[in-house]
């Protein structure tokens, strides 16, 4: 039997792990910024959330979504993080605690679709939800926030799409243009354009088979069939976006995956990436129908998510981390009790400790501290500690000295907040 991970689930190992933490503290700190909290919602929800929301022949629901039974109940692992927060939203009548809501969310997600770099089963996703606000200033701070947020992260080239898919009658009308355009050619399409053709005919444009892409080289635009209020809320996005002087590609062949997009529809791509057909670092769109349609009030909405995965894939490695303020190596059993001790007590003051318990010889403890990039290590032998002292070697600036052991600690906590010779890293190894 395999006892490998499930294939495109990943394992992040500590070496990784530290980016994470630090890409995921950036998204906190930027989404509080613009007045976000966050949203914790369960892994799993009713099946009928998702294939109702995303909609029934979305590739997402048709083919990848990790769907049970248990207990009686059809359950989905969640495939993205919306409808969730619109379900909760509803669930605990927030619009009627508050006009506007902003909240954010992060997590895995969970889509059986067939792996590649920047393409997993299981990967995790940051996004942001507005709930209560039509406007389309709204949208464009959306994308100021988005935009700001790469910068801030150090992705080094995007390009925004921006369209709008109208309203409703919009849609039903763009439709039925796309299926004048489209049936003279029907059989040039995929598989699955063909077999869902007539029930969801905007889902050819938004397809990556190239039968699809060639196919839709001449379709008829959506900007044009927009009605007077759509055309005005397109408007006053653009606008808006132009008075905070972010750059954007108007892409009127952008429609995105799901099938609950109303009006507003963006999506962000890495430029110069080896991302290859995975380069869309974020999508997001407004979905003014969804809080309505899950029983609550008419409540209008937009949010977007960004995949964590391809985020770290176009953004620098940092230095990597510092090792421990004091690396402990006693020698002997005496030695070993005291070593115990001060570990304990320097942790107190704030320093990281690694303390070798092995009863190693001095060189290979000497070697680990140093392979660490451990800051000073502290030899503790028998003799030393009758005399009541410790060697405290200084591993960056190769020096060495004793210091009583009595006050060890205060004394150590000082020295690993002063800088390090050489090292421009401004709190030392704490
Ligand atoms: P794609 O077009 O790449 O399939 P999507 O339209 O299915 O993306 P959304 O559902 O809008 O994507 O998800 C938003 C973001 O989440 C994507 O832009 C991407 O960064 C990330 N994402 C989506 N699916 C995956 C996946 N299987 N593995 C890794 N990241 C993903
Ligand atoms: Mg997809």
């Amino acid at each position: 039997m395999d006892l490998r991970a499930v294939r495109g689930m990943n394992d992040i190992l500590p070496e990784q792990v530290q980016r994470w933490h630090q890409l995921e503290a950036d998204f906190r700190l930027h989404a509080e910024l613009y007045g976000y909290a966050e949203v914790r919602t369960p892994l799993l929800e009713h099946t009928a959330l998702f294939s109702r929301q995303m909609g029934e022949t979305t590739d997402v629901v048709e083919k990848e979504m990790y769907s049970f039974e248990r207990h009686g109940e059809q359950l989905t692992v969640r495939p993205e993080g919306t409808a969730s927060a619109a379900r909760a939203y509803v669930e605990h009548a927030i619009h009627a605690k508050e006009p506007i809501t902003r909240w954010y969310y992060l997590g895995p997600m969970f889509r059986g679709e067939r792996p590649a770099k920047g393409r997993y089963r299981q990967f995790y996703q940051a996004g942001c939800e507005v709930l209560g606000d039509a406007g389309p200033v709204c949208d464009a701070e959306m994308i100021d926030l988005v935009s700001s947020f790469l910068r801030r992260i150090g992705v080094p080239g995007v390009a925004i799409h921006v369209n709008s898919l109208g309203s409703a009658g919009t849609r039903a009308r763009f439709r039925d243009e796309l299926l004048k355009y489209f049936t003279p050619i029907r059989d040039r399409l995929s598989e699955d354009s063909q077999r869902r053709f007539e029930r969801n005919p905007l889902r050819i444009l938004d397809s990556k088979d190239p039968r699809d892409q060639e196919a839709a080289q001449g379709a008829p635009s959506i900007l044009e069939m927009l009605d007077a209020e759509d055309a005005a809320h397109w408007k006053g996005f653009q606008h808006a976006l132009d008075v905070l002087g972010l750059p954007y590609v108007v892409d009127p062949g952008l429609v995105r995956g799901l099938d609950y997009y109303t009006r507003t529809l963006f999506e962000v791509k890495a430029i110069g990436s080896d991302l290859g057909a995975q380069s869309t670092l974020l999508g997001g769109g407004r979905y003014d129908n969804m809080v309505e349609s899950l029983g609550g009030p008419k409540v209008p909405a937009i949010g977007f998510a960004m995949g964590l995965e391809r985020l770290l894939t176009v953004t620098p490695e940092p230095p990597a981390r510092r090792g421990p303020g004091c690396y402990l190596a006693p020698i002997g059993a005496a030695a070993g009790d005291k070593a115990l001790v001060l570990s304990r007590e320097l942790r107190s003051f704030g320093v990281r400790v690694e303390l070798d318990g092995r009863g190693a010889r001095l060189k290979p403890m000497l070697r680990r501290a140093d392979s660490l990039g451990s800051r000073f290590c502290i030899i503790l032998g028998d003799a030393e500690i009758e005399r009541g002292v410790i060697t405290v070697k200084d591993l960056i600036g190769h020096a060495q000295e004793e210091i009583p052991l009595e006050g060890a600690a205060r004394i150590l906590a000082d020295r690993v907040s002063e800088p390090a010779p050489e090292s421009n890293h401004p709190r030392g190894n704490r």
